[in-house]
């Protein structure tokens, strides 16, 4: 099983269970490295409710090297999902200032500054938008965060889908563009399992953005984005069975910000 290399704690206010929890989960299901990337503090504390405060950022790393010592036989990864928003570049560099992380995975979550895509409490805002110009701006600053030198995975890239509400236009260009950058900056997608937890009932990103990812060789890594220990792992078979299937054979782990490749 490869490394699950996305999941959550309390601290983001919308996840369960202490992270020695979910590494007692890893365990059970038989993996043997994992690394939390709970949501990143913002600049501003107010910003929005589903995040860390910036004075819990000590705490957070106490967390996870409390779940290192209580389980020595599984390798666990110190890392943050950051949101990328065009501005915030100065305090991303910032953060990854402050402790010693294995990587950062960079996602987009927000369109604007007030509407962060896969939020349902902001579901609403679906019903007066053209989904093609949604996915659009999403790719763009998608492909601007590929591009940041910021981060070392890119996260659920193909996110806008979670509520199945999808443009009728072709997003290959989207896709593609995005993908080139990725390549060009030598970072790596994750295969998301949350996506088949929600209504778009499918792996983030989507077979055919894989098998583009794939023959452009962009590299991969897996992640459950657990936000409670019982979605450790969660279907890693299929996400494996998926990737193997567009021809990959090595996914990407990461220490102290360096990658090397291993087999699937
Ligand atoms: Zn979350
Ligand atoms: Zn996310």
């Amino acid at each position: 099983m490869p490394a699950d290399y996305h999941m959550h704690t309390p601290l983001c206010r919308h996840a369960t269970g202490e992270p020695s929890a979910y590494a007692a989960r890893a365990l059970a299901a038989g993996l043997t490295e994992i690394g939390f990337s709970d949501h990143s503090p913002m600049r501003q504390d107010d910003f929005d409710n589903w995040r860390m405060r910036l004075d819990q950022l000590g705490e957070y790393v106490e967390k996870v090297r409390q779940a290192q010592q209580d389980h020595p036989g599984l390798q666990i990864r110190l890392a943050l999902e950051v949101d990328y928003l065009p501005g915030h570049e100065e305090w991303i560099r910032d953060l990854a200032g402050r402790h010693p992380w294995d990587y950062f995975i960079g996602s987009v979550h927000y369109v604007s500054d007030a509407w962060a895509v896969d939020n349902p409490e902001q579901l609403s805002r679906w019903k007066d938008a053209d989904p093609f110009e949604v996915w659009s701006l999403y790719f763009e600053r998608l492909t601007r965060a590929a591009e940041s030198g910021l981060f070392e995975i890119i996260g659920h890239a193909d996110l806008p889908k979670k509520f199945n509400i999808r443009p009728r236009q072709d997003c290959a260009p989207l896709f593609r563009r995005f993908l080139d950058a990725v390549k060009m900056s030598n970072i790596a997608i994750e295969l998301n399992t949350a996506g088949l937890r929600k209504d778009c009932r499918e792996i983030y990103p989507s077979r055919a953005f894989l098998e583009l990812a794939a023959q452009k060789k962009v590299p991969i890594t897996f992640g459950s984005d657990a936000h409670a220990p019982d979605e450790v792992g969660h279907a890693f078979g299929e996400a494996v069975a998926l990737a193997r299937s567009v021809g990959y054979t090595h996914y990407r782990r990461f220490s102290r910000r360096s990658h090397s490749e291993a087999a699937i």
